[in-house]
Formats: C-alpha cells, sequence, structure tokens
C-alpha cells in the first residue's frame, strides 16, 4: 500500500469563540477548522482534525518545501510511502521539518498526519485502533462535560445542573472570566459545587494567560505568582476540586514541580506539551498529577502511547486533552481503552456548528451511567461528513 496524497482541508465556519454569561452553552473555535486527510492507491484513507493555526498548516503540509532536508513541505516526504510505517514516518516527518517545526504548528501538522495513518493501518488490519495498539482493557469510559466559565454564580449553577441533568459524573469549567477577579472565582467554584452535588467530579482549568482571559487577551500584565498559584491551589482543595488545569506557563517546569508538591489540588496538565522528550522532562521532573497530551499537538498517537507508558512508570494518571471535533475523541477513546488505568474521556459540549459537523451523525452519546461507549470497529469508529466538508472547505 503507497500513500498517494496528504491534503490539508481547510474549513471556515460562522460562528466565534464564546464563553456565555449564563446557563447557555459556550461555543469553542467555530470560525476556522482544519483537517488532514491522507489517502491511498489501495482506497484506504484517514482522517484527522488539528488545532492550529490553519492558513499556516496549510502550506507546511502541501506547499512547495525546500530542497535541503530540514526544510522540506510535509506532504512530499510521505507521497509513494507505505502508511502501515507509521513510527518510522514519524521520524521521517520530523527530521524533514526539523529547521523550521520540531513544536508548534510543524508537530500539530505531524499530530494530524500521524494520527491519519494510525487510522489506515488499524483499517487495513481490519481491527480498532486500540486491537493495533495492544487491545481493550475497557469498552466505555466516564465522560467530564467540558466547557468554559460561565460569568455569574447563577449562570454557573444553571450549567451544572443542565449536566447533571444529560447525566454526567463529571464537569470542567475552564478560563472565561475565571481569574479576573478572585473574589468572584471563587462564588463561581462554590456555585458550580453546590449544583453538582458532593460526589461528581469538578474539574478547574484557570487559564494560564496574564491578567485572566479576555477577548482579545492583553498579552501582557501580571501572570500569576508562585504564591498565588500555590494559593489557588489550596482554595480549591475547599470545594473538592479533582483537579488544577494548566494554570501556570506552559514552559515553567520547576514551577509546575514546586506547586505541585505542596498543592493540596491534583495538578493537571500537558496540553502544551509536545514530543516525548519534552513530556519526558515533564512528567520526571514531578510537574503533574495527570498528564493530559492533546493527540493533535503532542504528536499524534504514536508520542501519546509512549506518553501512557511513562505516566504508567512514574504512577500518574492519563488523560487526553480533547476539545474539538470528534475526530479528536475518537483518537482519544481508542489510546484510552489500552490504558490500565483511565479515568475519564474529556467530552466537549462547547462545539460549534463547525466542530460539531465535521463527523456524520452522532458517534459518541452519553450513557445513563455517564461513560461513552469504546467503538470496537475498524480504524478509530468515527466517520466524516464529506457533505458538510465539502459545503464548509476554503481551500
Ligand atoms: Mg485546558
Amino acid at each position: 500500500m503507497r500513500i498517494t496524497s496528504v491534503e490539508p482541508v481547510l474549513l471556515k465556519g460562522d460562528d466565534a469563540y464564546r464563553a456565555s454569561a449564563g446557563g447557555e452553552e459556550a461555543t469553542d473555535n467555530g470560525d476556522w477548522q482544519l483537517l488532514v486527510r491522507v489517502a491511498t492507491d489501495e482506497g484506504l484513507e484517514g482522517w484527522a482534525d488539528v488545532e492550529t493555526l490553519g492558513p499556516a498548516a496549510v502550506t507546511i503540509i502541501s506547499g512547495p518545501g525546500m530542497g535541503v532536508t530540514g526544510f522540506k513541505a510535509l506532504g512530499e516526504l510521505l507521497i509513494g510511502e507505505d502508511p502501515r510505517h507509521v513510527e518510522r514516518l514519524w521520524d521521517k516527518l520530523y527530521v524533514g521539518s526539523a529547521y523550521y517545526g520540531r513544536r508548534g504548528i510543524a508537530m500539530q501538522c505531524i499530530s494530524a498526519i500521524d494520527n491519519c495513518l494510525w487510522s489506515i493501518r488499524a483499517q487495513a488490519a481490519g481491527v480498532s485502533l486500540a486491537t493495533l495498539l495492544g487491545g481493550a482493557r475497557r469498552d466505555r469510559v466516564t465522560a467530564y462535560a467540558s466547557t468554559l466559565f460561565r460569568e455569574t454564580p447563577e449562570g454557573m449553577a444553571q450549567a451544572a445542573r443542565d449536566y447533571v441533568e444529560k447525566g454526567f459524573k463529571a464537569v470542567k469549567f475552564g478560563w472565561g472570566v475565571f481569574g479576573e477577579d478572585s473574589g468572584r472565582d471563587r462564588e463561581l467554584v462554590a456555585a458550580a459545587r453546590e449544583a453538582l452535588g458532593p460526589d461528581r467530579d469538578l474539574l478547574v482549568d484557570p487559564g494560564w494567560y496574564p491578567a485572566g482571559w479576555k477577548n482579545p487577551p492583553p498579552l501582557s500584565g501580571p501572570m500569576r505568582s508562585r504564591r498565588d498559584a500555590i494559593a489557588l491551589c489550596e482554595w480549591l482543595a475547599d470545594y473538592g476540586v479533582g483537579w488544577v488545569e494548566d494554570f501556570i506557563h506552559p514552559e515553567r517546569f520547576d514551577e509546575y514541580a514546586q506547586v505541585r508538591a505542596v498543592s493540596p489540588t491534583p495538578v493537571a496538565a500537558g496540553e502544551q506539551v509536545a514530543t516525548v522528550w519534552e513530556f519526558e522532562r515533564f512528567i520526571r521532573s514531578g510537574c503533574v498529577d495527570v498528564i493530559q497530551p492533546d493527540l493533535s499537538r503532542c504528536g499524534g498517537v504514536t508520542v501519546a502511547k509512549q506518553v501512557a507508558a511513562l505516566a504508567m512508570e512514574e504512577g500518574v494518571d492519563f488523560v487526553p486533552h480533547s476539545w474539538l471535533t470528534h475526530l479528536l475523541t475518537a483518537y482519544s477513546l481508542q489510546v484510552i481503552a489500552t490504558l490500565p488505568r483511565a479515568r475519564f474521556v474529556e467530552f466537549n459540549v462547547s462545539q460549534s456548528g463547525l466542530t460539531r459537523g465535521v463527523c456524520a451523525g452522532t458517534p459518541f452519546t452519553l450513557q445513563s451511567d455517564g461513560t461513552v461507549a469504546i467503538p470496537d470497529a475498524p480504524g478509530i469508529g468515527a466517520e466524516v461528513d464529506t457533505d458538510f466538508i465539502k459545503a464548509h472547505r476554503i481551500n
């Protein structure tokens, strides 16, 4: 089998990223979405979503590269290759783009391509990706509703009650107005805890941007000091928060380790971390209780399975970050199926029209016990809606 095309597919929608004021649902990135499609001469194809700057990624995947290794466009490195040689091809993509890449947009594109290759390899073998990765240890996993902070305690309570009503056993609130006013932060978390009751998990993602989240963000101003970060972890423990996420500048590994060492609230992070080398430093330095690689950013399934092994060695939980289309949910579920210990799948309840429309039908729904079933069909268990993609494609 040979790869015949590696195609960036750029979609445009008309929703804007938006944290809502009251109980109504927030919206994720609804203006741009990049997908990658890898096609083969035997008719099999893989699709993946990427969270990145789409227009630049299109050039990195399909633009003309330069003649020298290290400056290649990613697509040209793959044409004619056997898509089943996934891990060798990961190395080829990494080295082929090393002068401009290694992290950022290039690594996000490599992640999507890697995911497509794993999907094709599973389809070619006639098994689920989980089977290919060593076999599923479970057929369902608890889902947490993942959304943005509302602006008022009443809005938080209403939103939390709605998730309970839908059957969720765990909810994560992130970003939004959190960080602008510490008194209000506490009221928002208290309202969510009260509405969820004592036994459902409440997770908090304060964000790490300077001076809280504004749209547009100020990109300057006071970052959280170490003392502030520790104080935050301490008061979140008053509300039994299950983890505090991604609240320190992602380059500051030492600070993560120091805060985590004294935090009464478990620390989760890793969605901004990429490559096994960076994850190894992050995990071995004691930065987290819960590692959260995003399969559309970390280097794809190839890196995620290495990180899962590291997490097991170090005794930390592995819960992939997945707040995008249900293609990312699908890849994440397949990896989660194989873990010796799996707590959650992150379930994006804030999908815009654009992110929601990418997958055909409703690939994943919440069961009455608060879990999502993990598909056992060949490949990843989710299909794209080609009509929707055609209607929203702009490149
Ligand atoms: Mg986060």
